[in-house]
């Protein structure tokens, strides 16, 4: 299969970074998109694949920087010509977000606007998208795939549940954290994992700015964390990935970051940062990713 990471930023904005992305594709074609943050669709067409010929969207949780671009994939896809409706697997909530985006919601002029051209009649299941929301467990399955979700330690889940996934296509695993701080899910999901694709948002010495100004930053994994996650788990290929802005050299950033950031240490170095404190523990094959990032297994 093929994977491409459509976005690797977190949830600023970043000139350098889309939002959580990632495109996987089989060798038969068929494409599972996992989150949907901001960009995702343009990256799609950078990677010349039509956004409409994307069947599956499965969701980790419902933060902006994973959801967000979802009118405009779905609206852009029904535009090029999508064929039925979008499948949508997410968490609690998904269906409420999903309800307050199309018709008698957010979109619903634009739709019925442009809905008044036969052409677009035709085809006006593509912005009826069907949702359904899971818990852990296996939350896909077909002849070529299965998607198995788990809990992983994010939001609290009274608020909003969030989760990790685990794909296994073509006798690979590939393993999705989403966002996470080191929990038990996660190592379940990662456990001999042919790639663990694994948030790592801030690296040691964001991490303790954050810590001492108690902006807080404990929902996310550090790179020393991380490199003993892949460790314990026996993961093959590691990719970490929700870069949180600290490689930026972005002015607009650094004026903005400047109360819960240490933005003087912003930059290209801090990438060198994440290696050299994931590689503490994991020696195996490391990447940190960019986008548009593509891994072939
Ligand atoms: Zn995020
Ligand atoms: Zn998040």
């Amino acid at each position: 299969m093929r994977i491409i990471l459509l976005g690797t930023g977190a949830a600023l904005p970043d000139p350098d970074r889309c939002h959580t992305s990632i495109l996987v594709t089989l060798h038969n074609g068929r494409h599972f998109l996992l989150d949907c943050g901001h960009g995702a669709t343009r990256q799609m067409m950078r990677v010349d694949v039509n956004p409409a010929d994307v069947a599956h969207l499965l969701l980790t949780h419902l933060h902006h920087d994973h959801v967000c671009e979802l009118p405009f994939f779905v609206i852009s896809s029904w535009i090029l010509s999508r064929h039925g409706p979008l499948d949508i697997r997410g968490p609690q909530g998904t269906k409420k977000l999903v309800s307050h985006l199309f018709e008698g919601g957010a979109f619903d002029a634009d739709i019925r606007a442009r809905s008044a051209y036969p052409l677009r009649q035709a085809n006006i299941e593509a912005v009826r998208p069907k949702v359904t929301e899971y818990d852990a467990g296996v939350i896909f399955e077909d002849s070529d795939m299965t998607v198995t979700a788990d809990h992983v330690d994010h939001i609290p889940p009274e608020i909003s549940p969030c989760y990790g996934l685990r794909i296994e296509a073509e006798g690979k695993v590939v393993t999705f954290s989403g966002d996470t701080a080191p929990c038990e899910g996660i190592a379940r999901l990662s456990h001999n994992a042919d790639l663990l694709i694994h948030e790592c948002t801030f690296t040691e010495a964001f991490i303790e700015h954050r810590r001492k100004s108690r902006v807080g930053t404990f929902s996310h994994t550090s790179p020393s964390e991380l490199g003993q996650l892949a460790v314990d788990c026996k993961v093959k290929h590691l990719i970490a990935t929700h870069i949180g802005h600290v490689d930026s050299l972005s002015p607009v950033l650094k004026r903005a970051a400047i109360k819960h950031m240490p933005v003087d240490l912003m930059g290209p170095q801090q990438i060198d940062a994440f290696v050299e404190d994931i590689r503490r523990t994991y020696h195996g094959p490391l990447q940190i990713a960019h986008d548009l990032m593509r891994i072939d297994l």
